[in-house]
């Protein structure tokens, strides 16, 4: 199994000018090999693999930056290319400065070096970092990923690998969860959790800017100030979002033995209901499923996917009858067969629940 722990590195100028160096590099190499694959596969319809080897001649500076990284940078384009034929991802595109890629770099011989307060990176030395949590000692360190924000800040993500050695836990409590319109999930115990107004207001202030911003001209300076002014924006929401993510999958992961979720069709979704695709979209479902999925794997529990056809808002949670009048608008299921009443949300994940008791043969 693997963990990734993050921190934040705080570079001198000098160690900056190198990061900023080594991502420009590998910006260029990814770039560089995309245009030339590309135009192999216009001439002669096949895959051309090229390596960094053949870049170093032609483009020696490339040897003043960490060759680990731009071997990792021909790996990261292989295995683009090999997503996209296989149609699970869309062709690669080339990078631009704007965005952060990041780059990363392998663990040989002590390269790298975890030492109190300092990281040490090839080429650069040793690197001031914040390590705010512990790192198991049964955990080796396989590679990092050193990157740098819009608003320029450091960090570093130390990829470890470890053997799983908790064993599964006999299943005592269980959960359905269902993700709703109106909430970001409800479960089948009727709690239900709202869209944290905070980051809702934050969404808000971000699409105020963003329609600013169009406005402007883009040489001038009120546009740098508020182009800086979104990416300081949009950080805040990610780091709200994501402490909201991981507050709320830690106590389910800690009061449940097994939880079960449906699966969203999103593309379904984003056609029939373009609000509802959105705030999925923004507080970050996929993220909090990867969450919980380990936070409960971790501890030997549970985690249940449904499939998507499953009719858990169709279906009544007392008689069990499937009924196909139900509109995204009704709020309350009220079964036609046996006159049943209740939270069309709450039913559905109770529906849920007993989908993953069925699954794991409680039921
Ligand atoms: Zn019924």
């Amino acid at each position: 199994m693997n963990k990734a722990f993050k921190f934040r590195l705080y570079p001198t100028e000098e160690q900056k000018k190198m990061i900023l160096m080594t991502l420009g590099h590998n910006r260029f190499l990814w770039n560089r090999m995309l245009q030339d694959k590309q135009e192999h596969y216009a001439f002669y319809q096949t895959h051309l693999y090229n390596r960094p080897a053949q870049y170093k001649d032609k483009y020696p500076w490339l040897k003043d930056i960490d060759s680990l990284s731009l071997a990792n940078t021909q790996l990261a384009l292989e295995k683009a290319f090999k997503a996209f034929y296989a149609k699970k991802s869309e062709i690669p595109k080339f990078h631009s400065k704007k965005q952060d890629y990041g780059y990363t770099t392998n663990l040989v011989n002590n390269n790298i070096e975890i030492v109190d307060g300092y990281l040490k990176l090839p080429k650069l030395g040793k690197i001031k970092m914040n390590k705010h949590r512990e790192i198991p000692s049964h955990m080796t360190l396989k590679h990092v990923t050193v990157s740098k924000t819009p608003t320029d800040k450091y960090f570093v993500s130390l990829n470890f690998a470890y053997e799983r050695d908790t064993i599964d836990i006999e299943v005592k409590e269980t959960l359905g969860l269902d993700f709703s319109m109106t909430h970001f999930y409800v479960d089948d115990r009727g709690s239900k959790i709202e869209y944290p107004q905070t980051i809702q207001m934050d969404f808000l202030k971000l699409k105020r800017l963003q329609r600013s911003i169009s406005r402007r001209t883009k040489s001038s300076s009120n546009y740098k100030k508020k182009q800086k002014e979104i990416a300081m924006l949009y950080e805040r929401i990610k780091n709200k979002r994501d402490d909201f993510l991981h507050k709320l999958s830690n106590t389910i992961a800690k009061g449940y033995d097994s939880v079960t979720v449906e699966t969203l069709d999103l593309i379904k979704i984003a056609q029939s209901n373009k609000h509802f695709a959105k705030q999925i979209q923004r507080f970050g479902w996929q993220r909090f499923i990867t969450f919980l999925k380990y936070k409960l794997e971790n501890q030997g529990k549970r985690f249940i996917h449904l499939s998507q056809w499953y009719p858990s808002s169709k279906t009544c949670s007392s008689c069990g009858e499937v009924h196909g009048e139900l509109k995204m608008k009704d709020r309350v299921y009220q079964c036609p067969s046996c006159n049943y009443s209740i939270d069309r949300d709450i039913n559905a994940a109770i529906n849920i629940k007993r989908q993953g008791l069925i699954i794991l043969g409680f039921a």
